[in-house]
């Protein structure tokens, strides 16, 4: 797989990456699979949800913000080292953190906290350990005491820079699939897009962080 993959980033002009949560995995940042009050985190990460029991949400979304602080892996490393453009489905970051410059993130990010109301926002991280009395204040706009929003794309909200995914994909001439089951529409499309505009598509779900360490 490594050889296979030196050669196609060595004949590659264009070169694109997209991730899934495989690539985080290493770096300690659970999959959507991941349990939550007996059930999978998904259900939670929907619009509706969010809507219906905002404290519940902001809850769950607490222990989402603590990932900001968890570090970048080998794998991150490598596609920020080789410069690589990435789309990515994750919310943690660890792109930027690794020093990729060009991250498209298809499902926004848990970075801050965003008052709609009045444009006043906060760093997530503030919600990180709270208890729930302290949550219920927290999760108010501390200018309008409006309810904060979040820049993460819930089930029920279009996908974020879809247009630009679409671009960078049809200027691949390779596509490396990292970490991502495909399980996920529309997200799933760009690997067929790629393959129908003649590009190579390599897809790494096993050892992300052994297969791309050093390339
Ligand atoms: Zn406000």
């Amino acid at each position: 797989m490594r050889r296979e993959l030196f050669h196609a980033l060595q004949e590659s002009c264009h070169p694109v990456a997209f991730t899934g949560a495989g690539i985080s995995a290493p770096s300690g940042i659970p999959t959507f699979d991941m349990q939550w009050k007996g059930m999978p985190v998904r259900d939670f990460l929907s619009r509706e949800y969010f809507s219906s029991d905002p404290l519940g949400f902001f809850e769950l979304f607490s222990v989402m913000a603590a990932w900001r602080n968890q570090q970048p892996n080998a794998a991150h490393l490598a596609l920020a080292r080789l410069g690589l453009p990435v789309i990515t489905q994750n919310v943690d970051g660890l792109h930027q953190k690794a020093g990729s410059s060009k991250v498209i993130e298809l499902h926004g990010n848990a970075a801050m906290l965003r008052c709609r109301a009045c444009g006043h926002s906060e760093d997530s991280r503030l919600l990180v350990g709270a208890l729930p009395e302290e949550l219920d204040r927290l999760v108010y706009c501390r200018v309008c005491n409006s309810l904060f929003d979040i820049d993460v794309v819930l089930y029920g909200d279009p996908l974020r820079d879809w247009e630009q995914a679409i671009a960078e994909t049809m200027q691949a001439d390779l596509l490396l699939v990292i970490g991502s089951s495909l399980t996920t529409y529309p997200a799933n499309q760009l690997p067929e897009l790629a393959e129908h505009n003649g590009a190579r598509v390599i897809a790494i779900n096993k050892d992300c962080e052994r297969v791309l360490e050093d390339l």
